[in-house]
């Protein structure tokens, strides 16, 4: 099976096709910590890069290895770096890439946690501006002689503003800039970055690609499109020894992985590996079930505004369409002035109160009150986000569940 194989045909087959023992269809969770070798010259050329295979589990592991893989076909990239989390592969890539005084612009609508860790990225002296990346004329003008990387997501959680993707893009390998884009919220499924040239992709494996609420996970994979071999902050032992093309991921995987020690472990690498099967599936379903919702909401008297990039009064409405295959899982909405969303929470008897999102099951938050809480009133304000706000991470429960629900709840408010 050379030829290419559509996108979840690839995802079925892609252990298969490693050969794991006595024809096993899934890749089997390795449990060791090390591995011994015979001939103590095979352990050395491990080491020496001279031998693909594994040494210590921090930075290698078969079970681990076939994730990455199936995360590259998923991503048609060029190879991937697994991680705990979608943090650790965020904070691996940027601290095992970037020095001092080095320059990131960064979208200035950024997933909480991702916002924070930029603030301590911040504190040890890389220089950071944020800017509203809708618009590439923002990126253009932040741009400074020591930028090295442009940071963005597709779709915003939780106003779901759209980063101008081919724009930003263009611009970045014009420049020489790396372009990370953190595509957790599309998912390799609704949105290819390497399709609007991006140099690496960030993806949290606990959200779409896991899709149970059942492991955390995070991985960053190299389209190929970078040139590493003008990146000036290879280490020179890396620029000896690693073909060009592998430069960048390889110092992620050394420095980033191995030194950082996020490492994800192997029995989360499988029921991430499992739950991969069906993402198609479930997005599917997942956005059906959002654009109902997203219509029903926008039509309702008791509710203010309805952010969902399938709508056709969202801003980058036309964008959206032009780029990502469905417009996502997950919206947000206001409900009008005097209406409580605590109490319209608790009204909710289907829809679970809780975090994450990707979920097979629907999970609704408060978003003033819980993610964006430790931000302050002023850049909840900045950044769009009403105190009656509430984000909605829509799961694949049969529809008329679903808005018999909502229905019930906000006739009860
Ligand atoms: C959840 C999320 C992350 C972090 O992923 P974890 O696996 O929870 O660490 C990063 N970026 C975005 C856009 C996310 O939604």
């Amino acid at each position: 099976m050379s030829d290419k194989k559509g996108f979840t045909t690839t995802i079925l087959h892609s252990d298969r096709l490693l050969k794991p023992e006595f024809g096993a269809l899934h890749q089997p969770v390795h449990t060791a910590v090390t591995w011994g070798y015979d001939d103590v010259q095979g352990l050395v050329n491990v080491f020496q890069n001279k031998a693909k295979g594994y040494a210590y589990s921090r930075q290698g592991n078969p079970t681990v290895t076939a994730l990455e893989h199936k995360v590259t076909q998923m991503e048609e990239g060029m190879a991937t770096v697994a991680f705990s989390t979608g943090m650790a592969a965020i904070t691996a890539t940027i601290l095992a890439l970037l020095k001092n005084n080095d320059h990131i612009i960064a979208s200035s609508y950024l997933f909480g946690n991702s916002r924070s860790i930029m603030q301590t990225f911040m504190d040890i002296g890389i220089d950071i501006t944020f800017v509203d990346a809708t618009d590439v004329v923002n990126i253009i003008n932040a741009r400074q002689e020591n930028t090295k990387m442009v940071f963005v997501e597709t779709i915003a959680n939780p106003a779901t503003q759209v980063a101008d993707l081919p724009a930003i893009g263009d611009f970045c390998a014009e420049g020489g800039l790396i372009f990370v884009i953190d595509n957790t919220m599309t998912s390799p499924y609704l949105f290819k970055p390497v399709t609007v040239k991006a140099s690496l992709v960030i993806n949290s494996l606990t959200k779409y690609i896991g899709g149970h609420g059942n492991a955390l996970g995070g991985s960053v994979t190299d389209t190929g499109l970078f040139n590493w071999k003008s990146f000036g902050n290879i280490a020179p032992i890396i620029r000896e020894q690693i073909r060009p093309e592998m430069q960048g991921l390889t110092q992620i995987r050394k420095r980033g992985l191995r030194d950082g020690g996020g490492t994800l472990s192997p029995e989360a690498a499988h029921s991430i590996s499992v739950g991969a099967e069906t993402i198609a599936l479930r997005l599917d379903r997942a956005c059906s079930n959002a654009m109902m919702l997203a219509k029903y909401l926008d039509a309702h008297d008791k509710v203010s505004h309805v952010y969902y990039p399938g709508l056709e009064a969202h801003p980058q409405h036309g964008l959206s369409t032009g780029i990502f295959y469905r417009y996502g899982g997950l919206m947000s909405f206001a409900l009008k002035d005097g209406i409580d969303c605590f109490s319209f929470l608790n009204e909710l008897k289907l829809v679970i109160k809780s975090s994450n999102l990707g979920d097979t099951r629907t999970l609704a938050i408060p978003v003033a009150h819980t993610i964006f809480f430790e931000l302050g009133a002023e850049r909840r304000a900045e950044m769009g986000i009403p105190d009656s706000m509430i984000r909605l991470s829509v799961g694949i429960e049969d529809p008329e569940d679903l808005l018999a629900d909502f229905e019930e709840a906000l006739k009860n408010v």
